[in-house]
């Protein structure tokens, strides 16, 4: 940790403005007690490490559990906290919050609003995110989590483009006008990066909007990016039907199962190649991933469905979704996926899509994807 008590109970914060000699001479001569638990900790000046507080080994106090802190993470607080100062914000650096035994790493103020600043260079699980966020949220106070920019094995590029992003990175998905940004930021260059306007393809792959912003021109509320413009859209169309196609390609070559292939099997029995299906079967519905395979997948499963037991696209009741539930479990991985799926009849609808061999019209799916990923709400 960044920040300690000195004898006189005074928050005492490291900044980075203090030398190495500064900081020996203060050893020497200050006690440090942790703002949480009052016990005594150790100011920690090494040649590798940011120097910072530590407690003593045997220690019992909840801060000294998140005390594996990285160099990173440290360099990233000592940032974004400058960073709300030049802003002249009223800003804390690890404040501790008794009444929810919590230490954001920074806590802003704007507007008499506050927000909590979680910068994440550790991997958190989903369901402690989620109580940190309840307990903010409860306290009224706004969560911000920034996730520290993920490796890459090639600089990102600003532009439109498909990204993969891992689960715990997903975790990090905020919604602005319904359309799912993620924003990161890597204290090494001192830059945020924008991943923004996820459509997501399947898996751990999305099509995004990539943008850098340096922390000299990052303001707060954070800057969003812009909405993308048609000749970028056109991008999103292009990197979508590629990579449909791509997954229909392959789809053929890599079935496990064989002729027990369900999706295989719907294609056949409908009398059409996999290679070959009509656009309006893979169309992405959702900004999560609610179904388990790829949405051409599920949605060839569904066409098929109807088919074989004779519904008309226009008459879908919820005991038809829990039929096609009931026969291919697997494919719902979340609650979610039951109003994708009827989400996905209303588009086929306004397609003029009737059954899997109508005609249909392929402007207003380019229009649909424009107003789902990108357009403002
Ligand atoms: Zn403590």
């Amino acid at each position: 940790m960044l920040t300690a008590l000195n004898a006189n109970k005074q928050l005492f914060v490291l900044k980075r403005e203090y030398v190495r000699d500064q900081l020996l001479e203060l050893r020497k001569n200050e006690q440090f007690y942790c703002p949480q638990c009052q016990e005594s900790v150790q100011l920690k000046i090494g040649q590798v490490m940011i120097p910072h507080f530590a407690h003593k080994k045997q220690s019992n106090c909840q801060q000294a559990f998140s005390e594996g802190e990285t160099t990173i993470h440290l360099l990233g607080k000592h940032q974004l906290y400058e960073m709300f100062q030049k802003l002249q914000f009223k800003v804390q650096l690890e404040p501790y919050l008794p009444k929810l035994a919590q230490r954001p790493d920074i806590l802003v103020e704007r507007e008499q609003q506050q927000f909590a600043i979680e910068f994440q260079c550790s991997t958190i699980s989903i369901p402690q995110m989620e109580t940190r966020t309840i307990g903010y949220l409860q306290a009224n106070i706004i969560p911000i989590w920034i996730l520290k920019t993920p490796k890459h094995k090639h600089p990102y590029k600003d532009g439109v483009q498909q990204i993969k992003l891992s689960p715990f990175n997903q975790q990090f998905t905020t919604y602005i006008q319904k359309h799912a940004h993620i924003i990161t930021f890597d204290p090494d260059t001192a830059v945020f990066l924008y991943f923004s306007y996820l459509m997501p393809i399947e898996g751990y792959r999305f099509i995004a909007h990539v943008q850098h912003l340096s922390m000299g021109n990052q303001q707060f509320p954070f800057l969003q990016v812009k909405e993308p413009t048609e000749v970028e859209f056109n991008i999103y169309w292009r990197l979508w039907k590629k990579a449909r196609q791509q997954f229909l390609d392959k789809r053929l070559l890599i079935s496990k199962k064989g002729v027990q292939d369900p999706f295989l099997r719907a294609c056949y029995f409908m009398g059409n190649q996999v290679e070959k299906l009509p656009l309006f079967i893979g169309i992405p519905v959702s900004n999560k991933v609610n179904f388990s395979v790829f949405d051409a997948e599920w949605q060839m499963l569904w066409l098929m469905f109807l088919y074989e037991q004779g519904f008309d696209l226009s008459h879908i009741s919820s005991d038809v979704i829990d039929g096609f539930r009931k026969r291919f479990p697997i494919l719902f991985i979340n609650e979610k996926a039951v109003e994708t799926l009827q989400n996905y009849n209303e588009i086929l609808k306004k397609l003029g899509v009737r059954q899997i061999n109508s005609d249909f019209d392929e402007i207003a799916l380019y229009q649909y994807l424009y107003a789902q990923f990108l357009a403002k709400g």
